[in-house]
């Protein structure tokens, strides 16, 4: 009878815990830390939903399944986890990543708008236009709260029968021909199954992902930074859009989810760390500099001096694109590259199917773990 690990139960690894158990498999869920947590890939308060995808077409219809289980979660936990805000992304009319997101619209008939002049002012007062900038507007963009949807779907997954084993560093995964041992600091564990889902800790020399694909992935700190309002009526959490700003400077900027701050991630190249044991928490000046200045310019309706400061951590692929596929007894789904937390129901859907039958009828052959790995323009 089927049986499954799943090493990890951050974003990805608590959304497949549900999802098999959901379908009756026996799965036992083992973390380093607990469901929920802050030190890998799925901390800092507000995370992104869109679906006009700058990062492909290809993602449209894995971003519509992963709204309904969204939907599906927050009923399962009558919790709010997605507010349906809308999102616009704001830059030069013919940057190429404006582009990007007209042409995923186009491919699946999405209901984008282009905004302009005092359209566009009247519509998102809080980012306004500079010469020859656009707004694209998606309806169906929102924002998310990572760390109560990730205790909500270990939630779900034990009342549908998944067991989690907290505080339980997971030292080694061993396929062999009849199942999988997982070796913890208490003891060995057999199961036909492993996922590993290890977050930011992907790239650890040697603990879990199989080689040569543990080469492959980068572990990079992104640090969020949160700015006060000069006008309390705007960046309200309701109302509000999420908003990407592409060209320069480029970011992306939430509503004020908890009333003091609006947080914007300044989109720079994000800096390598060997492991997120090691998340540096000081940040340099010169980048706290970079991003009031980025506000200072674009932003009015902030005051451009940060009030709160934090660093994360993800795993990161060559060609920003995660891993998710099965490599014989285990199914990889890592490196999800700074866009995996919107689509985690869906993604963690696809575990259960691979688990289940080996393959899933669903899009993800831009996923593939054993596509050559190249770092991408
Ligand atoms: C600052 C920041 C902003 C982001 N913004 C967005 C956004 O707006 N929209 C979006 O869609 N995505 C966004 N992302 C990306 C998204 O959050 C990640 O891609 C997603 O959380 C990855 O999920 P994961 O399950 O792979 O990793 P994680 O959520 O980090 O989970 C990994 C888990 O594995 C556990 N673990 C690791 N090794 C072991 C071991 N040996 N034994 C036991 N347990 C182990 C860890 O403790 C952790 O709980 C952002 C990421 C960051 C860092």
């Amino acid at each position: 009878m089927t049986s499954v690990a799943v090493v990890g139960t951050g974003a990805v690894g608590s959304m497949a815990l549900w999802r098999l158990a959901e379908r009756g498999i026996p799965a036992v869920g083992f973390d380093a830390y607990a469901p929920g947590h802050d030190r890998g890939a799925a901390g800092g308060e507000s995370r992104i939903f869109r679906t006009a995808y700058k990062e492909g077409p290809e993602y449209v219809p894995l971003l519509r399944e992963a709204r309904t289980l969204w939907e599906e979660l927050e009923r399962v936990s009558g919790r709010r986890l997605l507010t349906p805000v809308g999102g616009v992304t704001a830059g030069p009319r013919d940057h190429p990543k404006i582009r990007a997101v007209l042409a995923a619209a186009r491919a699946h008939d999405l209901p984008v708008e282009v905004l302009t002049g005092r359209d566009a002012r009247e519509r998102v007062p809080e980012h306004p236009l500079r010469e020859g900038e656009v707004l694209v507007a998606d309806p169906d963009a929102g924002h998310l709260r990572p760390e109560p949807a990730v205790v909500a779907a270990a939630n779900a997954a034990e009342q549908a029968g998944a067991r989690i084993a907290r505080y339980t560093p997971v030292h080694e995964v061993r396929a062999d021909a009849t199942g999988v041992t997982v070796v913890t600091g208490d003891g060995r564990h057999r199961f036909t199954h492993a996922v590993l889902a290890p977050g930011p800790w992907a790239a650890t020399p040697g603990v879990l992902l199989p080689q040569p694909l543990a080469r492959h992935v980068s572990a990079m700190a992104i640090t969020s930074t949160w700015f006060p309002r000069r006008d309390e009526t705007l960046f309200g959490p309701q109302r509000c859009p999420i908003a990407i700003r592409v060209g320069e400077p480029a970011y992306s900027c939430f509503p004020s989810v908890d009333g003091a701050g609006v947080k914007v991630n300044l989109h720079v190249p994000w800096r390598p760390i060997g492991s997120p044991e090691s998340l540096p928490r000081s940040v340099p000046v010169a980048y706290v500099r970079q991003v009031a200045e980025a506000v200072a310019a674009t932003l009015p309706g902030l005051r451009p001096d940060p009030i709160r400061v934090a660093t994360y951590a993800d795993a990161f692929s060559p060609d920003g694109h995660g891993l998710l596929g099965r490599m014989g007894r285990t199914v990889v789904a890592a490196a999800f590259s700074g866009h995996g937390f919107k689509l985690a129901p869906v993604f963690g859907d696809i575990v259960a199917d691979l688990v289940e039958t080996g393959a899933t009828a669903r899009g993800i052959g831009h996923l593939a773990p054993n596509r050559p790995l190249r770092r991408s323009p």
